[in-house]
């Protein structure tokens, strides 16, 4: 249950919601996402039509489902949810589908784990808005042809590369999200705060946002821990960059937004492997951790830091890990 984890957890349930946005223009940041968006969708409102398909890709925590809830906001039309993994058998997505109202945009997070039987009939019902149904075996088999109200999908994934490409050929507007800069990140928090009632200054907003590593799931998931401390230890109750820096200090989440466990990872790299390059399963050993782990929850944010590279001989940890945990880089110690 790592406070920095960018995946949903059921921690953050009471909060997710009132913190949407419901609007584009309050959706703060991924500004080339958001006015093609805008273009798409005013064009389709203009024409009476259905929305392209739109498939949304970026780490966990980054907006997608917000988006999705956006997009049918702004369209005027209901919106349903639902994921990949959830979606069994074929006969699930047909009683999904054939719900739907006209026009309705339906939300597939984690659209690249639906079972391949699933995705074989999502086809033609992304493309001509019907579905072939195949009940009873041998002798007694029919097949049923279901026109479907036309719809719009939107395809949610952390990993668009592993989207098969049939599935990612049907997508109309394909859109990446990018991590949020800590200004973005701050107007984020700052206008969470204002819902949630909390008391926060800019430069509390500001060291909220700079350690919560580019998300912002994670930065709203900050905000509500400071805030205790803020009530706690300070007279007014108010975020400061004081409180927010004691807070996050306490929580063992540094300036860059690394928790202890990032740290022990680069420390383990550098004092048992020189650095590296190690192997992913002797390192994930090294930690006690599973490989998968290490690749999908420790790895993504170090890379994009630039504090850990991938080489084909394992992983390495830079010059510039060895300068943040105060450690001096191999070859430099020579006088
Ligand atoms: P994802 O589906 O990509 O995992 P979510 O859409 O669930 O991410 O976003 C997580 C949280 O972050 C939500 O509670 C939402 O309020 C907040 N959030 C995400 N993107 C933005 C944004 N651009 N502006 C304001 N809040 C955002």
């Amino acid at each position: 249950n790592r406070m920095v984890a960018p995946e949903y957890s059921p921690d953050d349930e009471e909060t997710e919601n009132p913190l949407r946005p419901r609007h584009l223009a309050d959706y703060i940041g991924q500004e080339k996402v958001k006015s093609n968006l805008a273009v798409f969708i005013e064009a389709a409102l203009q024409r009476q039509e259905t929305l392209d398909h739109v498939l949304l890709y970026g780490p966990p925590g980054l907006g997608k489902t917000t988006l999705a809830g956006i997009i049918a906001n702004e369209l005027g039309v209901n919106l349903r949810v639902t994921s990949g993994p959830a979606i069994e058998r074929p006969g699930d997505l047909a009683a999904i589908l054939t719900n739907l109202n006209q026009g309705d945009v339906l939300f597939i997070d984690e659209v690249h784990r639906l079972p391949r039987t699933v995705e074989e009939i999502l086809y033609p019902a992304m493309e001509d808005y019907s579905i072939d149904i195949i009940t009873g075996k041998g002798q007694m088999a029919a097949s049923y042809h279901l026109p479907l109200p036309k719809f719009t999908l939107v395809g949610a994934t952390t990993r668009a590369g592993q989207l098969s490409a049939p599935l990612r050929d049907r997508f109309g507007v394909v859109l990446r999200l990018e991590m949020y800069s800590p200004q973005e990140l701050a107007q984020i928090v700052t206008r969470s705060a204002k819902i949630l009632g909390i008391a926060i200054d800019a430069d509390g907003a500001l060291e909220i946002a700079s350690r919560s590593r580019g998300t912002p799931r994670i930065a709203n998931r900050m905000l509500k821990r400071v805030r205790d401390f803020a009530q706690v230890s300070s007279d007014d109750g108010v975020i400061n960059y004081n409180t927010a820096k004691l807070g996050l200090d306490r929580m063992e989440v540094d300036e860059l937004g690394l928790d202890a466990n990032d740290r022990r990872l680069l420390t383990t790299m550098i004092r048992y492997y020189n650095g590296g390059p190690v192997g992913l399963e002797t390192l994930a050993a090294a930690i006690g951790e599973e490989a998968v782990t290490l690749e999908d929850v420790y790895e993504p944010y170090l890379m994009q830091i630039g504090f850990l590279a991938r080489t084909p001989r394992g992983r390495v940890a830079t010059k510039a890990a060895y300068c943040h945990l105060g450690l001096k880089p191999p070859g430099e110690d020579v006088p």
